[in-house]
């Protein structure tokens, strides 16, 4: 009883037709959303009924997955404008099957001999794409977040007096990054047990990118009070408003003063693959380490983040205080057994997808790609400006852009709740999905037009909902 359970759980035919019919699910889910833009973008269900729904949802295989595909936000809907991550290319999905099938673990290098070769060509074409020289190396690893917070234990590894990894740390260590920065770069300090003393926010201009004529009075204000600042980040770009940072004078400031340089890159480092937009990410060059996601601006399914040093061998002191043991028979760091630089122990073959994508496509899908999305966002930004009742938070740098609605006769407050409730009304009506932010204590409607089937009639399209949608006279507690 119990071997035939496994047999059938198992078998190759139930596998086939399975796939098949997924398959025949997903492309018909591709024809009627992306090109059809057929059905909502989303199907809002207040968390409790999603809960309560599944808890006692019942069907076999193929039932399930048409559930989810019903109950899931479309991204691959050019009304789809929320956040970052992006429509997957359809290839890089199946690499994905594949990929799942095979559960190559990449721990070690027997673990995932093709990922393993794979991913030591992702990271050096990016590496050189960036300008970094011969002896730039690095990981793929999951997400922006886990690379920024591994970047950074480099640094520390590098820069700080103490040998922190074998004693503990005393002695207050800090960095300097944009106010505008990712959360995740404040998680990361406080995770190394920095506490907040650790992080010294530079103000921002009024297109959100960090005041870098601050950077010294700053760090000269942290180091009489006893800070050993050992690091600077570069957003490249921030999350909120999507502003770049001049990584060019970051660069020399960090020079200055030997502090590792890092730079931020999760969604806008993408920038590089676009001749109009690689002006952005000038500077880059000149930084210790950088990371990248592909699947914010690179059609990768999530989630797949590069991770480079500008120098290899740093990478081999992530997790280490010297190097030493790491070193192989003939005294060289065995680049192939990944774990050893990586925070994961097993991982995902991230490299298949961006792989596959180089392969088939160079760097020109990538190039098309960045620069439709890029330029949609910048004729949108236009249209707001020419529109009356409407005002934007700063000229777009990418495809990233907060706005909102100014109904007349309303203050500061009444602005910002007309803005949220019409945010709320348009994902639980379903035709659009986007969201909002909080600038200088202000909320803000924002895009991400991360989808390059979108168009400003979509755009123009969302505009009229807004403008439409009229607060409730007495909203409900
Ligand atoms: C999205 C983002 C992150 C977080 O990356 P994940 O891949 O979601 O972990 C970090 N920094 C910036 C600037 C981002 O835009």
């Amino acid at each position: 009883m119990s071997e035939d359970i496994l047999k059938t759980a198992y078998s190759a035919e139930a596998f086939r037709t399975e796939g098949h019919k997924l398959v025949d699910l997903l492309a018909d889910y591709l024809q009627d959303t992306m090109v059809n833009r057929q059905g909502k973008v989303i199907k809002w269900m207040p968390p409790e009924d999603a809960a309560a729904h599944w808890a006692t949802l019942e069907g076999n295989t193929s039932e399930i997955f048409q559930e989810v595909l019903q109950g899931s936000i479309r991204l691959h809907h050019p009304r789809y404008i929320g956040h970052q991550v992006c429509p997957p290319l359809p290839a890089a999905a199946l690499a994905g099957l594949l990929n799942d099938l095979l559960n190559n673990g990449m721990g070690v290098y027997e673990m995932g001999i093709p990922g393993t070769a794979m991913e030591r060509f992702v990271v050096q074409a990016v590496a050189a794409k960036m300008g970094f020289g011969p002896t730039a190396d690095g990981v793929l690893t999951s997400g922006g977040t886990l690379a920024n917070l591994t970047a950074l234990l480099c640094a520390r590894s590098i820069k700080a007096s103490q040998p922190i990894w074998k004693s503990g740390s005393n002695g207050q260590l800090a960095l300097m990054v944009s106010a505008e920065a990712h959360y995740c770069v404040d998680r990361a300090v406080r995770i190394m047990g920095w506490g907040e003393e650790g992080i010294i926010k530079v103000p921002v201009d009024a297109r959100f990118r960090m005041r870098t004529e601050l950077l010294e009075p700053l760090y000269q204000e942290a180091v009489a009070s006893g800070k050993e600042v050992i690091a600077v980040v570069g957003s490249a770009c921030t999350t909120a408003s999507g502003s770049f940072d001049d990584l060019e004078a970051i660069g020399r400031f960090a020079q200055s003063h030997g502090l590792w340089f890092h730079v931020d890159g999760a969604h806008g480092l993408a920038c590089v693959y676009s001749d109009k937009y690689r002006f952005l990410t000038a500077g880059v060059e000149h930084a210790d380490s950088f990371v990248m996601d592909f699947h914010k601006m690179l059609l990768s399914p999530t989630i797949t983040t590069a991770l480079v040093f500008r120098e290899g061998a740093h990478s081999f002191r992530t997790f280490a205080q010297k190097a030493a043991y790491l070193l192989n028979e003939e005294g060289s760091e065995d680049w192939y057994n990944l774990a050893k630089r990586t925070f994961e122990t097993t991982k995902t073959m991230l490299s298949l997808r961006p792989y596959l994508m180089v392969r088939q496509y160079g760097d020109a899908l990538f190039e098309a790609y960045v620069t439709r999305v890029n330029d949609l966002c910048a004729a949108f930004a236009e249209i707001l400006i020419a529109r009356p009742g409407w005002e934007i938070a700063t000229m777009p740098f990418c495809n990233i852009l907060c706005f909102r609605f100014i109904p007349s006769g309303s203050d500061a407050s009444g602005i910002n709740a007309f803005n949220a409730r019409v945010r709320q009304a348009l994902i639980e009506e379903g035709g659009f999905y986007l969201v909002q932010t909080v600038l200088h204590g202000n909320t803000w409607l924002r895009v991400t037009l991360t989808n390059p089937f979108t168009t400003l009639d979509d755009l123009r399209a969302l505009l009229e909902a807004v403008e439409r949608f009229q607060m409730p006279l007495h909203p409900h507690p």
